[in-house]
């Protein structure tokens, strides 16, 4: 009797002891992890010429892989400390919220709803949205989407932004771009909505596409964050090297060497 007496002390103390740890346990801080494990973890997009997409070498490029680089050497104080993990508009946040990556840097612009689930750097660049049409459409300007059938990728803002200004448009949602703009071309849907420095890479390349030469919103993209103290050290040094990199002139030069 004393013997389970003992025993059921012991457990009772191991399960407090436990629960005890269980609770005081907090996320350990973003700069400290990304330094011990001595790599970067940045999601970016696979797909967005030319801010970040994979070249012919199977290597990732553009202007926000620079960024990251750049960041790299900021962080871990070299540039090729760094690993790139692909996200899709629909799955970057949960993504960096199941800890697949440190952050994410992929066009994301900066919005009241995000910000409840993320955290944001300062702004690295201003995008605004438009529409993407066959050449040969009659759609001239924005007016003429209404009850037309506008394609949108999931987990964009042009869901909200495209009804805004139009309200009476048919959204079509697709899982990529690339089935966007495919279904554009097949004529299944009139017009595809995107931030216009995304569509201006698919215009340049295939001359049967126009973009409208309308800007309806502002998209300031910015550095996404796991929301919380964790990532408050990492995104302080990080805006503080935007402003560097503002002022001295590095962060234009990066865009003019890609973004023509
Ligand atoms: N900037 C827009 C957004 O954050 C569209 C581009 C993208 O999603 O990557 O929703």
């Amino acid at each position: 009797m004393k013997k389970i007496l003992e025993i059921t002390f012991i457990l009772l103390f191991l399960c407090l002891f436990t629960v005890g740890c269980g609770k005081n346990k907090e996320p350990m801080d973003l700069l400290d992890s990304i330094q011990q494990r001595g790599i970067l973890v940045v999601g970016v997009s696979s797909d967005i010429v030319p801010f970040g997409y994979k070249n012919a070498n199977n290597e990732y490029e553009g202007f926000e892989i620079d960024l990251a680089k750049q960041i790299a050497k900021l962080l871990l104080y070299d540039e090729n400390k760094i690993e790139f993990v692909s996200v899709e508009p629909a799955n970057r946040i949960m993504m960096l919220n199941s800890g697949q990556a440190d952050m994410i840097i992929a066009t994301m612009t900066i919005t009241p709803k995000r910000m409840n689930v993320v955290d944001f750097s300062n702004s690295y660049y201003n995008a605004g949205q438009t529409a993407l049409v066959n050449d040969k459409s009659k759609i001239k300007s924005l007016s003429d989407l209404a009850n037309k059938k506008v394609g949108v990728a999931f987990g964009t803002t042009a869901f909200d932004g495209i009804k805004e200004v139009v309200p009476t448009a048919n959204l079509v949602g697709f899982k990529t771009y690339q089935q966007a703009i495919n279904a554009l071309k097949a004529e299944e849907i009139d017009a595809f909505a995107l931030d216009d420095t995304i569509l201006i890479g698919y215009a340049m390349k295939d001359k049967s596409l126009r973009m409208l030469n309308q800007r309806y919103t502002q998209e300031p993209y910015g550095i996404a964050f796991r929301k919380g103290i964790e990532s408050a050290r990492t995104l302080e040094l990080v805006n503080n090297f935007l402003v560097v990199l503002n002022s001295t002139g590095t962060l234009n030069a990066m865009k003019n060497k890609w973004i023509k």
